[in-house]
């Protein structure tokens, strides 16, 4: 196999723990990552090392991610993805405005930043980027086929519309089917370690979950709950709802 050709990931972020954590994700995609903790030294190492993408935090210290944002623009047009708080919608279309291709906003999922990353890469005409983790494609369960790569579904054949966040939970059942998944795994999986929301958003997903492959959505046979634990899904109809 012919040398990847994505150079490295340029990570931009002041909070250590972040930039270990997006570094290790990076990485374990087969990606090459760089760290910068401030602003002065993001400019130093995008001159310095060209990176193939840029992942900006935009509160940095010395030089605002903003003021990064402008100065890499004006002299490349590397992908900037950039991390904003959720409150800074401003900063978002300003950062949009000064040429950023994307954006995500924290807290966020490592699979949904590694996401964004790989999208970038493949608009960019990266030729070489790494081969997603392997593992199969195209999932098959119950009802339910799972085109991972092409996000696309089927349910008893006919294509069904899931939002993100629906596909990537049906992903995780699909994945590790017939094993008991707690509350807790599958909320740290689809919406990450950091998520302060309600508990009632994984619970309100299975839900529609339910509606889009149960035939029956109040008396599942699939996507079965364990009560007081989590949830299940079952290849074969449940003998006894649970
Ligand atoms: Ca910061």
């Amino acid at each position: 196999m012919a040398p990847s050709a994505v150079g490295p990931v340029l990570v931009v972020e002041d909070e250590g723990a972040i930039a270990e954590s997006v570094q290790y994700a990076l990485e374990r995609e087969g990606l090459d990552v760089l760290v910068a903790s401030d602003g002065e030294q993001a400019l130093e190492r995008f001159r310095a090392e060209r990176p193939s993408l840029v992942l900006l935090d935009l509160m940095l210290p010395k030089l605002s991610g903003l003021d990064v944002c402008r100065l890499i623009r004006s002299e490349s047009t590397v992908p900037i993805v950039m991390l904003t708080a959720k409150d800074a919608e401003a900063d978002k279309v300003a950062g949009l405005e000064l040429g950023a291709d994307d954006y995500v906003t924290k807290p966020f999922s490592m699979r949904e930043l590694v996401s964004r990353v790989r999208a970038q890469l493949r608009r960019a005409g990266m030729p070489g980027v790494p081969a997603e983790t392997p593992e199969p494609e195209v999932l098959r369960a119950g009802p339910v086929v799972l085109d991972v790569a092409r996000h696309e579904a089927r349910v008893r054949g006919e294509p069904v519309a899931f939002t993100p966040k629906e596909f990537e939970l049906l992903e995780v059942f699909l994945r590790r089917r017939g094993r008991l998944l707690t509350r807790e795994l599958l909320i740290e999986e689809v919406w990450g370690p950091d998520y302060f929301g309600d508990t009632k958003t994984l619970d309100v997903h299975v839900k529609r979950l339910r509606q889009k492959i149960e035939q029956d959505p109040h008396c599942p046979v699939h996507l079965v709950t364990v009560r007081g634990l989590g949830y299940r899904f079952l290849d074969d109809e449940a003998r006894s709802a649970s």
